[in-house]
């Protein structure tokens, strides 16, 4: 075969005998050993072949390293797994293991049904996200599984809550959508006394931001769904913690089977090219809206851990990594319109740049009027003992040029 040929596939004659529907599901491959592509290959398979029954035996037990069945793990999926990991617990000085799941809530109900058995407590933030609060109170407590909610920025108040069956203490990087920051290394210190894990959601607060596991915490969870994936256009979740607790949080993942696809995690890999580059802009852009609209006189607050005037601004910088341009606070700003719920309605309607939208973490700037949205399960009363004002609007401030943003929402605060 001459040189210009040999990278032509080319069908050699085959032999006798195969019939054309045999034919047809065993289609010749080209050699893969010896690619290397720039790209993640997605493998996009359920299933994997063996060289012999005993490896197979061997893998499925987890006795040889390999791929049996992509519930249980999938080389694309892994990669992202990794990936990720290598963002979250850079620096640290111990081995780490991570689990990607289908969906935020895939990966924190897998957490807890993984780290609890019935009779277990667990403590959580008052302020916890709404999908982690119904999985406390209303699918475990039916299990047998206890949970005190407390304010997590105060660590005295987490360790009150202590029971001897406390399996875990479960935290929020920032809150929503107060941006009310956890203490992590108090919490963390208060946990190992306890002898507990320490576990940080910590959706808001992706890296470059702030990774928990290097202030004490011994697993961080994230809905992918936000930053890491960053376009709206992908669920996922992730886990990266202890090796031992990953462990059997991966035992629980292929039990309840909330495992990421591999297309899913094609494109969440995709997103970790980019996201220290996002994820600092955000934040730039985050930090401009706050201070520009602080002062506003149709504003009755602005939540934003960058701003001066926010309780745990000197914490969260402490906890929060500079990033270029010394931005580090994240890009959740709540901005509470004087003239309550009615003002809260205006101003997200009036914006033409920010949409509203559910979810966070994109390219576009969106919004959601709390008290109606995310927090609507709470009367105004029980919105006042969370500091949340009935008008209050949260923004996830997107990747569109900062300048548009204040003066859209200049303008539609009138
Ligand atoms: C969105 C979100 C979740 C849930 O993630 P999904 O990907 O929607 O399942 C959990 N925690 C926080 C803080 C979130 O914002």
């Amino acid at each position: 075969m001459s040189e210009v040929r040999s990278n032509l596939p080319i069908l050699l004659p085959g032999e006798a005998g195969a019939n054309e529907s045999t034919r047809a599901v065993h289609t010749p491959r080209p050699d893969f050993s010896g690619v290397r592509p720039m790209g993640l290959p997605t493998y996009r398979t359920s299933a994997y072949e063996f060289d012999s029954a005993q490896q197979y035996a061997d893998v499925l037990g987890d006795r040889s390293p390999g791929y049996s069945y992509s519930r249980i793990d999938n080389p694309t999926v892994d990669a992202f797994a990794l990936g990720f990991a290598s963002l979250e617990a850079h620096g640290l000085d111990r081995p780490v293991a991570a689990q990607a799941f289908a969906s935020g809530m895939a990966a924190i109900s897998t957490v807890f049904v993984a780290l609890c058995r019935a009779g277990a407590h667990v403590i959580a933030p008052a302020a916890v996200y709404g999908g982690t609060y119904g999985v406390l109170e209303h699918v475990l407590r039916r299990f047998g599984v206890a949970a005190t909610f407390v304010d997590i920025t105060d660590p005295d108040a987490v360790r009150a809550a202590l029971r001897e069956e406390t399996a875990l203490v479960w935290a929020e990087t920032i809150a929503n959508p107060t941006t009310a920051v956890a203490d992590i290394e108090g919490l963390a210190a208060v946990c190992r006394e306890a002898g507990i894990p320490l576990c940080v959601d910590s959706t808001f607060a992706p890296p470059p931001v702030c990774r928990p596991l290097m202030w004490g915490a011994a697993l961080v969870m994230h809905s992918a769904t936000k930053y890491i994936g960053g376009h709206s256009d992908v669920t996922g979740g992730v886990v990266v913690g202890d090796v031992e607790l990953v462990a059997a949080v991966r035992a629980a993942r292929i039990d309840l089977g909330g495992s990421l696809a591999p297309d899913e995690a094609f494109l969440l890999h995709r997103g970790l090219a980019t996201l220290p580059l996002r994820v600092a802009r955000h934040c730039a852009s985050a930090a401009r809206v706050a201070e520009a609209l602080a002062d506003h006189p149709a504003v009755e607050r602005v939540d934003y851990p960058g701003l001066a005037s926010h309780p745990q601004h000197a914490l969260a910088g402490k906890l929060f990594e500079a990033g270029p341009e010394g931005t580090r606070y994240g890009a959740i700003v709540t901005i509470t319109p004087r003239g309550g719920r009615e003002a809260g309605f205006a101003l997200a309607d009036r914006l033409q740049v920010a949409e509203v939208a559910t979810s966070l973490g994109g390219a576009h700037t969106v919004v959601s009027h709390v008290a109606s949205t995310t927090h609507r399960q709470l009367d105004d009363a029980a919105l006042a003992a969370a500091q949340i004002g009935p008008g209050a609007v949260r923004f996830s401030i997107g990747l569109e040029d900062p300048d548009d943003l204040i003066a859209d929402i200049q303008r539609a605060l009138g």
